[in-house]
């Protein structure tokens, strides 16, 4: 693969600890609080352990599992911990997660005076039945108190979590949910339809006595429906499940994702990638704690991965962006001329009303999106 040019890398800080376990959740966390002092005092080791291979990252992002668990002293810590290791441009993106029901308007102030200019609100609904079922802390009510009290410690970029397509959701209810958050004016919202993963306490739940799940129409009436509204409301549609007031309020760390620009992740189970490697760490937290103990990072995994794959990668993750792939660095970085070795393949989607060719782009239109896994074939 070349190097076309290399944006700065983002870093990713995983703090895999959750009050209680919501219904359709298999992320990794652990509903055991009293870990979370050894974790804060484990980090650095790991943020140190990097100091040498990632100098500088322009976008930071603390996600999980539940960072606004923490108390503001540890939140300042792990901040403080990577701004005196890496070099962190002042105008770096910094987003931290936020359930609705944890930190009010004193929290929010101190969290914004430490350099934090991001939230992502884990709203999910804005129904209580909702909320309810999917066995989040909060209540609706919280939630817009919690964007307000966000508002007024002074965040400018918020960014809404929405669920869509719980079994037996009328489409009038989701659209509920869409009118009164984009009431809330958020910069960015997040919309992702519910999965159903085995193992989950919905997963079990909805396997013994069945649930009323949407058929693949419905699905795709729910995701048609979210464009549309949030459209019309005055955001850009910029990836499949992501939608922002303007690209300049699009996550910039998140696009690093997409585009194979290298990152940094930090914590247990948190993956990372440079040039065509990707490795990830322990999911077990003893496991984790256990090699920066005795002084080892602790990575569990790692592939190399070979140009024609980071090439499907590209292909896959591009065509969920409604920018698309630029034909000519697609070329100049793995070697593939797309035109030349998929064009009738292309031109038959194309024909179908899936994808466009457009000015040096392919690019997914609306109805391509919605069956992105179909696009992947390319
Ligand atoms: S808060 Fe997030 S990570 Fe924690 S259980 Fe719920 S969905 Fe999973």
């Amino acid at each position: 693969m070349k190097d076309v040019e290399t944006p700065l890398p983002g870093l990713y800080i995983h703090i895999p600890f959750c009050a209680t376990r919501c219904t359709y959740c298999d992320f990794v966390s652990f509903t055991d609080t009293s870990l979370i002092p050894a974790y804060i005092r484990a980090l650095p080791r790991e943020i140190e352990a990097y100091r040498e291979i990632f100098p500088s990252f322009d976008t930071i992002y603390l996600g999980g599992g539940t960072p606004s668990l923490l108390a503001m002293g540890q939140v300042e810590a792990i901040l403080h911990g990577v701004c005196r290791t890496f070099v962190i441009p002042a105008d770096a993106e910094i987003t931290i997660e936020v359930n609705p029901a944890d930190w009010g308007l004193t929290e929010l102030s101190t969290l914004r005076a430490t350099g934090v200019n991001r939230l992502s609100m884990g709203v999910q609904s804005l129904d209580d039945g909702e909320l309810a079922f999917l066995g989040r802390r909060h209540t609706a009510r919280q939630a817009m108190d919690s964007v307000d009290d966000a508002r007024s410690a002074g965040f400018e970029n918020i960014s809404i979590d929405l669920i869509y397509g719980l079994p037996d959701q009328p489409i009038e209810a989701w659209e509920r949910t869409l009118v009164q958050a984009v009431r809330l004016e958020p910069e960015h919202l997040s919309c992702y339809g519910l999965e159903i993963k085995p193992g989950t306490p919905l997963g079990l739940r909805c396997g013994r006595s069945g649930c009323n799940l949407h058929t693949e129409d419905e699905e795709r009436a729910f995701f048609v429906k979210t464009s549309e509204f949030l459209q019309g409301a005055g955001y850009t549609h910029y990836e499949i499940s992501n939608f922002a007031r303007g690209m300049g309020r699009a996550s910039r760390h998140n696009r690093k994702y997409w585009d194979h620009t290298p990152y940094l992740g930090l914590g247990p189970s948190a993956h990372s990638f440079m040039m065509a490697s990707r490795w990830w760490n322990h999911g077990s937290l003893s496991d984790y704690l256990d090699d920066l103990e005795h002084g080892r990072r602790p990575v569990a995994g790692r592939e190399e991965l070979t140009t024609d794959q980071l090439a499907m990668e590209a292909l896959f993750l591009g065509l969920r962006t409604t920018q698309g792939i630029d034909l000519d660095r697609y070329h100049s970085r793995y070697g593939i001329d797309l035109i030349k070795e998929r064009g009738p393949f292309i031109e038959e989607l194309a024909g179908q009303g899936l994808l466009e060719i457009q000015g040096g782009f392919i690019r997914p239109t609306l109805a391509g999106m919605a069956v992105s896994d179909s696009l992947a074939l390319l």
